[in-house]
């Protein structure tokens, strides 16, 4: 083993909720912890909607999801962990001491005794509009996020795309934009049943099911307008074409993602999840899995489930490599990690 890797107690890959509470429990748990993300951004998903107002996690009234995000960060660096940013894991090598090395896809390796794989669904892409050219208008006004809200004030805004995510944008919309039309490929969503239900039949959103887009009409440098062309049951484009005058464009697509060179560690795993026993460990020793990936029968998969996850996967962590370790962290009163920090704070106040 070269000498100048630092062996870590945890290493935690995956920078969403599920990994960025387990780096702050793993603290809590006296653990020398690193965190990997492949973005250059921690976060997970809450990055697609930086600015919906969060509502179901307990103890949090209503707060802007980028606050939650900063929040969540702030927190995850309580205990200075280690945080690398850029970074894909892709392979992993056993070593004779039970010890693992795993290494970036770009070729960087780090040394730990136990990881806690906090994927969500792998490493995703953004899926993008198939149409040639469509690339010149990523830097005007064809978006495939939407991280401001006020950009899209007083405008006519269409959105192509029929999971959550789009219904969710295209409702967060309707009260600022001048108009918002949403295209889909089917001919029904996939979203929530609520959702869809507003959407169709409350909502001022005008819908176009089966439609795709066809062509944009450039204005300038940007799209002035857009034709969409309806699909028959092959998905296959027919003649019944409309054209629409819009300010701004928004894909979504779906993010497509995949666990990449990792399914290939030899671990009982599907294409979207890990199955994890009762302290969360995967079926190879030392290897734990918190938040979306983890799968058993309850598994929710929301923030408030990534944050109980996290913390079983630590503690499952801690017992893993020392048996003798109480089961779970001492509550923060009793916990002698904040000792000095409580004193600092009240100090400060
Ligand atoms: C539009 C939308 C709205 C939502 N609204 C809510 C809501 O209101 N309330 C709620 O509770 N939940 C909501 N959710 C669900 C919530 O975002 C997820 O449950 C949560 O983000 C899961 O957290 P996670 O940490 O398990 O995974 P993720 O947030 O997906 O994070 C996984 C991280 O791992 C990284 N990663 C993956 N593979 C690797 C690798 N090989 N190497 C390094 N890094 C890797 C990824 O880049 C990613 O940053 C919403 C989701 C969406 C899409």
């Amino acid at each position: 083993m070269s000498a100048e890797l630092e062996l870590f107690d945890v290493t935690i890959i995956g920078g969403g909720p599920a990994g960025l509470y387990a780096a702050f429990y793993s603290g809590m748990r006296d653990m020398r912890t690193k965190l990997i993300e492949a973005k250059e951004e921690l976060g997970g998903r809450m990055l697609i909607y930086p600015e919906k107002m969060i509502w179901d996690v307990g103890g949090v009234t209503p707060i802007r999801c980028d606050q939650l995000i900063r929040q969540l960060i702030e927190q995850a660096r309580t205990f200075d962990p280690v945080i690398v940013l850029g970074q894909q894991i892709a392979g992993m090598e056993r070593l004779p001491d039970g010890t693992m090395l795993v290494t970036s896809s770009t070729g960087e390796r780090h040394h730990t005794r136990t990881l806690i794989l906090a994927l969500g669904y792998g490493v995703s892409k953004i899926a993008r509009l198939e149409l040639e050219g469509a690339d010149r208008f990523e830097v005007t006004n064809l978006h495939y996020t939407v991280t401001d809200l006020e950009s899209f004030r007083g405008k006519n805004v269409l959105l192509s795309g029929g999971g959550d995510t789009a219904l969710d944008w295209a409702m967060e919309l309707e009260p600022i934009a001048a108009s918002v039309t949403v295209v889909h490929r089917r001919e029904r969503f996939g979203g929530h049943e609520k959702n869809v239900r507003y959407v169709m039949e409350d909502s001022s959103i005008a819908v176009h099911t089966p439609y795709i887009i066809d062509q944009l009409h450039a204005e300038g440098d940007a799209i002035g307008a857009v034709t969409i062309a309806r699909v028959d049951g092959q998905g296959a484009k027919t003649a019944d074409t409309r054209r629409l005058e819009v300010d701004a464009v928004i894909v979504n697509h779906g993010q497509p993602s995949d666990f990449g060179a990792i399914a290939g560690w030899g671990m009982e795993m599907s294409d979207w999840s890990i199955p994890v026993n009762e302290r969360m460990s995967s079926s190879l020793p030392g290897i734990f899995v918190a938040g979306d990936t983890a799968d058993y029968p309850t598994k929710l998969r929301l923030i408030a489930g990534a944050f109980n996850d996290a913390a079983l996967a630590v503690n499952g962590a801690k017992l893993y490599l020392e048996p003798q370790a109480a089961g779970m962290a001492y509550v923060s009163s009793h916990n002698a990690r904040f000792n000095d920090k409580n004193k600092a704070l009240k100090q400060s106040k």
